[in-house]
C-alpha cells in the first residue's frame, strides 16, 4: 500500500554497500569534519538571546561541534507575538516543503557530519534519518493538497534528541503543511541540527513568522510554550511523564479543543518461537535491540525465546554481537556509536551493574576507552515483562525463555504493562501469527523482520496506551489532527 500522492515515492537514500557511494559521502562530509556550528533563537522579530553553552560530541571528548544560545523570556514573548499561520494556499505550501526536502538532500554531507558529531549517529543511522526527514516533508506536502479544513493557529513542537532531524522535521512539516505557525523547541542536546534544519526550511521559502526556533530547556521554553493561551496545539515526542505534564498544563491554560499529539515510550517485546528461522531472527534481534545504540522508542527491550531453541538462538546472538564494532560513528566501519550523554551512559551502566551483581549478565562486550559508548549487553530476566521496571534507553536486551503453552499468558502480560508501541514476532505458523497479531495491543507489529525503522507512508508509526495519543506519524490521518474539523455549511 503506497499512500504517497504526487511525490509518488520514498527517498532513494544511499547504497552504503557501494564503495563509490561511500567514498562520495565521505568526501561530502569532509569539509564539516572540524566545522563549528552556532545555534540561536530564529525569530520573526529581534532576538535577544540567553545563555550560551558549548555542545559536546558524545563520541569524542576533545571535539566541540558548536555552541548553542538559549532563548530568553523576552524571546519567547517575541515569538508568541510574531507567530502568524502560513496563509499561502496548500499547493504553494506543499511546493515549499518539497523544496525543503530537496535542500536537505543537497546538504547530506553536512547533515551526516552534524548527526555524527552532535548526536553520535553512525552513517547507516544518519542515512536512515535523512531519508525519514525528507519522506515526512514530501508525504505531508502531498497530504496537504487534499486537506479541506482550516489551520488551527500556532503549534508548539517539542522534539527529542534521538531523531534530531527526522522527528524534529516531521512534527514541523505536518503543522506547516496544514497551514499553522510553528514554535519549535528542539531537544537541548541536539539544537545545532535543529538550527540548521530551520535555516534550510526558511531558505526553501517557509515564512519566518510561520516557523520560529526557540532553543532552551523544557523547564523554561517548553513550559512557557505549552501554558500560553495563544497556543492552539502541541506536538510532542519524549517521555510519558513529560507528556502527562504537558497535558496538565494545556488543560489549565489552553482552549479545551487544543490537541496534544504525543509519541512517548515503550517496553517493546519480541517473541521467537521454535519454528523461527534462527539466522533471520538473530539478524533482526541485533538490529532491533542495538541499532542506534538502542536509542529508539521502537527498540526491542525484551526478547522471549521458546525454550526448545533458546540455547541455539542465544549462542548465535552472542557470536553475532562479538562481530560488532563499537566506537566513534565518524569511522565508516562503526556499527554501534555512543549514547547521547555521559549521564545516559552512567544510567545504563548502572542498570547493567545491578544485573551483574545478581549474576544475570548473559553476554557483554568490552567498553571502548573513549566516548560515551555503552557496549551491547544481554541480560537474563526469567520473569519476563512483569519484572521489567522501566524503559532503559540504550543497547541493553533482556531475555526470557518460554514454553509454548505460556504464549497467551505472555501476550496478556505485555498488554497489561500498559505500553503499546512495537512488537516483534518470529514464527512460521500462520495460525499463531494471526492469533498473536490479533491479541497484542501495540501500534506497530512486525512479523519475521526487525521492529524498528517504520517507513513513512507505508508503515504509519505510533503507539497506544502509555505509548502515545495517536494519530500515527507518516500515516493518512496525522495531518487532520493539525487542522480544524471542516466547517459544515447548510445551504438551505
Ligand atoms: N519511528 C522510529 C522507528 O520506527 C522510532 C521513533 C522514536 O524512537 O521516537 O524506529
Amino acid at each position: 500500500e503506497d499512500l504517497f500522492g504526487p511525490s509518488r515515492r520514498n527517498s532513494q537514500g544511499f547504497d552504503l554497500a557501494d564503495p563509490m557511494t561511500l567514498a562520495r559521502i565521505d568526501a561530502a562530509r569532509a569539509p564539516s569534519a572540524t566545522a563549528r556550528w552556532q545555534a540561536a533563537p530564529l525569530l520573526a522579530g529581534p532576538a535577544q538571546g540567553g545563555p550560551v553553552h558549548p555542545v559536546a560530541n558524545p563520541a569524542r571528548p576533545d571535539d566541540r561541534p558548536g555552541d548553542v544560545q538559549e532563548s530568553s523570556a523576552a524571546d519567547i514573548e517575541t515569538a508568541l507575538a510574531a507567530a502568524a499561520p502560513w496563509a499561502a494556499p496548500a499547493p504553494a505550501r506543499a511546493a515549499v516543503l518539497r523544496r525543503a526536502a530537496d535542500l536537505y538532500e543537497a546538504h547530506h554531507g553536512e547533515i551526516f557530519a552534524l548527526l555524527a558529531r552532535e548526536a553520535g549517529k553512525t552513517l547507516p543511522d544518519a542515512v536512515g534519518e535523512l531519508r525519514e526527514a525528507v519522506d515526512f516533508l514530501r508525504y505531508y506536502a502531498d497530504q496537504a493538497e487534499g486537506l479541506e479544513a482550516p489551520a488551527r493557529g500556532v503549534f508548539t513542537c517539542i522534539s527529542p534528541w534521538n531523531f534530531p532531524l527526522a522527528i524534529f522535521t516531521g512534527q514541523i512539516a505536518a503543522a506547516l503543511a496544514a497551514g499553522n505557525a510553528v514554535l519549535a523547541k528542539p531537544a537541548e542536546t541536539t539544537a545545532l541540527i535543529a538550527h540548521r534544519a530551520v535555516q534550510l526550511m526558511h531558505q526553501a521559502g517557509v515564512p519566518r513568522a510561520a516557523l520560529q526556533l526557540l532553543p532552551g530547556t523544557g523547564a523554561e521554553v517548553g513550559a512557557a510554550l505549552t501554558a500560553d493561551a495563544r497556543i492552539a496545539g502541541v506536538c510532542f515526542t519524549g517521555s510519558t511523564a513529560t507528556a502527562q505534564g504537558i497535558n496538565r498544563a494545556m488543560a489549565t491554560h489552553l482552549a479545551p479543543d487544543a490537541p496534544l499529539i504525543a509519541e512517548t515510550g515503550g517496553l517493546n517485546a519480541m517473541v521467537v518461537d521454535s519454528t523461527a528461522l534462527p539466522e533471520q531472527a538473530v539478524r533482526d534481534i541485533l538490529a532491533s535491540a542495538f541499532q542506534s545504540a538502542g536509542q529508539r522508542c521502537s527498540a526491542l527491550r525484551l526478547l522471549y525465546v521458546q525454550e526448545d531453541v533458546a540455547d541455539g538462538v542465544i549462542e548465535m546472538l552472542k557470536a553475532a554481537m562479538s562481530e560488532l564494532s563499537l566506537g566513534d560513528p565518524w569511522h565508516l566501519k562503526t556499527d554501534i556509536g555512543p549514547v547521547v550523554t555521559a549521564e545516559a551512559a552512567t544510567d545504563i551502566m548502572e542498570h547493567i551493574a545491578a544485573f551483574r551483581a545478581d549474576g544475570r549478565v548473559i553476554a557483554e562486550l568490552s567498553r571502548p576507552a573513549q566516548g560515551h559508548v555503552v557496549p551491547p549487553t544481554l541480560l537474563s530476566l526469567p520473569g519476563g515483562i512483569a519484572d521489567l521496571q522501566r524503559e532503559v534507553f540504550g543497547p541493553v536486551l533482556h531475555v526470557a525463555t518460554y514454553k509454548a503453552r505460556d504464549l497467551d499468558r505472555i501476550i496478556a502480560e505485555v498488554n497489561a504493562k500498559g505500553f503499546g508501541l512495537t512488537f516483534g514476532l518470529h514464527s512460521r505458523i500462520d495460525d499463531r501469527v494471526q492469533q498473536v497479531c490479533g491479541a497484542i495491543r501495540v501500534g506497530n507489529t512486525y512479523v519475521n523482520r526487525n521492529q524498528i525503522g517504520a517507513v513513512v507512508g507505508s508503515q504509519p508509526f505510533g503507539g497506544e496506551g502509555l505509548s502515545g495519543t495517536g494519530p500515527k506519524a507518516g500515516g493518512p490521518h496525522y495531518l487532520a489532527r493539525f487542522a480544524q474539523a471542516a466547517r459544515h455549511i447548510d445551504p438551505a
